[in-house]
């Protein structure tokens, strides 16, 4: 059998090992609706408003059969929800794990409109994933897998309609694959997806883009906080695209980073990690533990370490209000989507913990996505220094917005980050729609 190299993510441990992950319970679609009602509480947004934008516009859910690879068929099911497309295309990621369902891809969903609204990029919110566990799935299982998805959701889809994006467990691979199964009934179409090898028409810069976008926002959000940066120290939970590339990016700002983990576990070193050779040791030995001069932590010692800045980068709920007393960080940036629960995000503001919002820190995916897209309606290749420079710029207004909106309100940066993209998303519904 051979396996497909997921850059982002060596193979889970046994099922057994899986029970670490303690967010199975946590219900996101409330979740997400929750931070959504506050915000429309607090802007006094009108009903009618609030009742198109708070729940999907499409949700599909298909059956996708895989003959695998020992000849027994395997079931599985893919969902594809588009929030909201009142400021341009659905736009968003797809997600292949073994916990993915329709609640959770509802949830990411909504979180992509109220993103794609704060950075300004002219797309609206969607999100796809399938049931699976893709670290066990051959590269054979794994593409018969996305084409079937694919042919599914085809009617979906579009160039100018939704375009999907890598999440967990995908990567450019498999949008290629995506872009080529869509490609055969609709024609050359390499806008139907972003994040592709770059030799395919993707951009430059993308696949470091959430990672770097996060580090705009720690710079700033530290300058604004009065936190050194450069004498900081870091933990990152998250070792896939966003972690590992945060980890990097974050670590050439000066800031030491302690301590990073991955699904299996941490390792942590006081005297700060390089994580360009951690990376490297990783890409080997597919397992952060053994790496020269660290010592083996759990993801719950992680969280808990004495850091300035604490970055979550893996999945949602790692923060609820069961271990959010033991967080010692200043500051979270949460890099992941939903990776702080209200009742952890209550608690952590009452003992003046900084948390700065999902949909701020990790937008620099979806920006370079956006980049990706004009690039490939233009056919015209943009050269890194120019991504890079035009994200930088959008993060930076992004923050300015919010950081402005919530010290002027007095209001937490999640709420004043919901207010600005509601306060996009409703005005373009009532010249569009009301
Ligand atoms: P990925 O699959 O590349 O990496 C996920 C990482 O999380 C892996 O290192 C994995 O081992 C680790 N992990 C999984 N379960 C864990 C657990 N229980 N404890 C600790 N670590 C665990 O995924 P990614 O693309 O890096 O996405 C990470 C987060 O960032 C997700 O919440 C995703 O929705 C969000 N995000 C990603 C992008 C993007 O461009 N890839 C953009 C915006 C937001």
């Amino acid at each position: 059998m051979s396996t497909v190299v997921m850059p982002s993510a060596p193979r889970s441990p046994a099922p057994t090992a899986r029970a670490q992950r303690t967010c199975a319970h946590l219900d996101f679609n409330r979740i997400t609706d929750e931070w959504f009602q506050i915000a429309a509480d607090h802007m006094k947004l009108e009903r009618e408003i609030q009742l198109l934008l708070r729940s999907p516009y499409r949700e599909l859910i298909v059956q996708i059969p895989v003959r695998m690879d020992d000849g027994h068929l395997e079931l599985f099911h893919g969902f594809r929800v588009q929030h909201n497309a009142v400021r341009g295309p659905y736009k968003g990621g797809i997600r292949y794990h073994y916990e993915v369902d329709l609640g959770e891809i509802r949830s990411l969903a909504a979180l992509m409109t109220w993103k794609t609204a704060l950075v300004d990029v002219p797309f609206g919110g969607a999100k796809g994933g399938v049931t699976c566990d893709p670290t066990h799935m051959s590269r054979n299982e794994l593409q018969a897998l996305t084409r079937g998805f694919t042919q599914k959701i085809d009617m979906a889809l579009g160039v100018y309609r939704d375009i999907p994006a890598p999440d967990v467990g995908t990567n450019s691979q498999v949008m290629a694959w995506i872009m080529d199964e869509f490609g055969k009934k609709n024609g050359y179409s390499p806008a139907i997806v972003t994040g592709k090898p770059v030799n395919l028409g993707g951009s430059l810069g993308r696949e470091a883009a959430t990672g770097r976008g996060a580090t705009i926002i720690t710079q700033e959000a530290c300058t604004a906080y009065g936190v050194d940066l450069r004498r900081a120290r870091v933990a990152i939970q998250g070792f896939g695209n966003v972690g590992s590339w945060t980890a990097r990016l974050v670590a050439r700002t000066g800031a030491k980073v302690i301590a990073i983990s991955d699904v299996a576990g941490g390792i942590a070193c006081e005297r700060g990690l390089d994580p360009e050779r951690l990376w490297d040791h990783y890409r080997a030995s597919g397992s952060l533990a053994g790496f020269d001069g660290s010592r083996e932590i759990s993801n719950d010692d992680l969280l808990a370490l004495d850091v300035d800045v604490l970055i979550p980068a893996a999945l949602g709920g790692a923060i609820t209000e069961d271990n959010a007393a033991d967080v010692q960080a200043r500051m979270i940036i949460e890099a992941a989507n939903s990776p702080v629960t209200p009742a952890a995000d209550d608690a952590l503001r009452a003992r003046g913990v900084h948390v700065v919002p999902d949909i701020l820190v990790n937008g620099g995916g979806v920006t370079v996505s956006y980049f990706e897209w004009v690039q490939n309606l233009q056919q015209f290749h943009w050269s890194l220094e120019r991504v890079n420079t035009e994200l930088e710029a959008r993060m930076k207004r992004a923050w300015g917005a919010v950081f402005e909106r919530s010290t002027g309100e007095r209001i937490p940066l999640r709420l004043a980050a919901y207010v600005e993209a509601l306060n996009r998303v409703a005005e373009a519904t009532r010249q569009r729609l009301v």
